[in-house]
């Protein structure tokens, strides 16, 4: 990838969620999967549930996610039906062999878009299979739009510790452009009940560059977003994935960035020429973020998450997956990592459905990680938080990151993007910003260069 096209928007994924990349992951490696399903557990790591509920009302033009905006309530009870299932049939792995649950994670697609009674009936049926009683965190994805009262009193009477709302942006015209279902006085009044219904945590997701995004408006998100003061603030990069709305459209057109309402940006380094910010704009947007939220006594805890109090505000979903721990992810297409091995469901409701109606779990593909790769993997993900502990390498994996990885770390601290002592590494402010297009540096050579999904 040359500079130039680097500092544009182009299409094609930016975000690193995983390594060695999912284009690796292939059904040929499902028996690997079988037989980490069938080994004893590692009574050192830690075990979560992911689970994909993939319902929103409509499809925001830059998502790629698997999920549905046209099914009914008999589709819905077809899916739920089929989660507890696939729960159940993991519940019965010796892998899991009563392991407690460190974590859930409720994720979508629209959690939220479920009504109270099927929450209700849902999470009821999950908790007589794999309770979750002692997990240190529930988290739980919510649409502004799609809360009412009631239906948040059941999620805490259910044990949601962790809400996380999709705010996104505030503006209505950008929210509407980039095809959001929410409204900004939904987001207030979704806030306002959670905070009085007390729940351990509430998180805000941002995006910096949503299409339309000027200056003025980003700081005005930022000032609004602080006034509502959440634990944590979640702020991502916009990317423009192949099969999202927006890339179909592109590709329609003949353009390589999308039509925009004009919103100019003073003193901005500059929307492309259809619209979209470049990444240089979007990682100063990011960057003001950081600052004025550091001014109003936040701390940044990775390069896309900012937190009030970092003593009291852990994302345990989080450094349980960048620390290698277990993780069943159940749901259509969803992703999981069990005993050094990569999973993931089908990626089509009809074969998700039909394997759990004939009581099969619904594995698609798979990767046996080999135990350089399960390094690289923590390393590029830990990375994200802006350190890195050599000592943790060194115990568990008995390699110094730093002498075998030198070549790169040197390479990132000539270019100013991190600091190294003997012990750790520090990423600078630079760095961290734009830490997504730093980590193949790290990956193997036949890991590069390649498609991401
Ligand atoms: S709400 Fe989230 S999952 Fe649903 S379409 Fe929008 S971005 Fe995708």
């Amino acid at each position: 990838m040359t500079e130039a096209t680097q500092e544009k928007t182009g299409l094609g994924n930016y975000f690193v969620a995983n390594y060695p990349p999912f284009s690796f992951w292939k059904p040929a490696h499902l028996p690997a999967a079988h037989a980490a399903l069938n080994a004893s557990p590692d009574a050192e790591t830690p075990l979560g549930l992911y689970l994909h509920i993939p319902f929103c009302r409509k499809r925001c033009k830059f998502c790629y996610f698997r999920i549905y905006t046209d099914k009914n309530a008999r589709d819905v009870e077809t899916y739920l039906d089929a989660l507890v299932k696939e729960v159940t049939l993991y519940s019965r792995v010796p892998l899991i062999g009563g392991r407690p649950l460190k974590y859930v994670y409720f994720g979508g697609g629209t959690p939220s878009y479920l009504s109270a009674a099927q929450l209700r009936s849902l999470m009821e049926r999950l908790q007589a299979v794999l309770p979750w009683k002692g997990a240190e965190e529930v988290t739980f994805e919510c649409e502004p739009g799609t809360l009412q009262q009631h239906k948040l009193e059941t999620l805490r009477e259910l044990g949601v510790t962790r809400l996380s709302l999709g705010v996104e942006n505030f503006d209505p015209k950008i929210l509407e452009f980039n095809g959001r279902a929410h409204l900004e006085d939904e987001i207030h009044r979704a806030y306002g009940w959670a905070r009085d219904l007390g729940f351990a945590q509430i998180n805000i997701d941002l995006i910096a560059g949503m299409v339309g995004e000027s200056w003025d408006n980003w700081k005005q998100c930022v000032a609004k977003t602080i006034a509502l003061s959440p634990d944590s603030v979640t702020i991502y990069q916009m990317e423009l994935p192949y099969n999202t709305t927006f890339s179909k459209e592109l590709k329609m057109i003949g353009q390589d960035a999308p039509l925009t309402p004009t919103l100019s940006p003073p003193g901005g380094r500059g929307l492309g020429e259809g619209g979209i910010a470049d990444w240089p704009t979007k990682r100063d947007w990011v960057n003001y973020a950081f600052d004025t939220m550091i001014a109003a006594s936040y701390e940044v805890s990775s390069a896309y998450t900012l937190v009030k109090n970092r003593r009291r505000t852990s994302f345990v979903y989080r450094d349980a997956l960048w620390h290698g721990a277990d993780m069943f992810g159940t749901g259509v297409a969803s992703f999981g990592h069990v005993h050094g091995v990569h999973l993931q469901n089908v990626d089509t409701w009809e074969q998700y459905v039909e394997m759990l109606q004939r009581d099969e779990l619904p594995l698609g593909r798979a990767l046996p990680v080999e135990p350089r790769h399960r390094l690289i993997r923590e390393m590029i993900l830990q990375l994200k938080t802006g350190r890195l502990d050599a000592g943790y390498f060194q115990r568990k994996f008995g390699k110094n990151i730093l002498e075998e990885f030198a070549d790169s770390f040197d390479e990132l601290e000539r270019e100013g993007h991190l600091t190294r002592s003997a012990e750790d590494v520090e990423m600078t402010r630079g760095g961290l910003l734009q830490v997504d297009r730093l980590l193949p540096i790290f990956f193997d050579p036949q890991h590069r260069g390649t498609r991401y999904t």
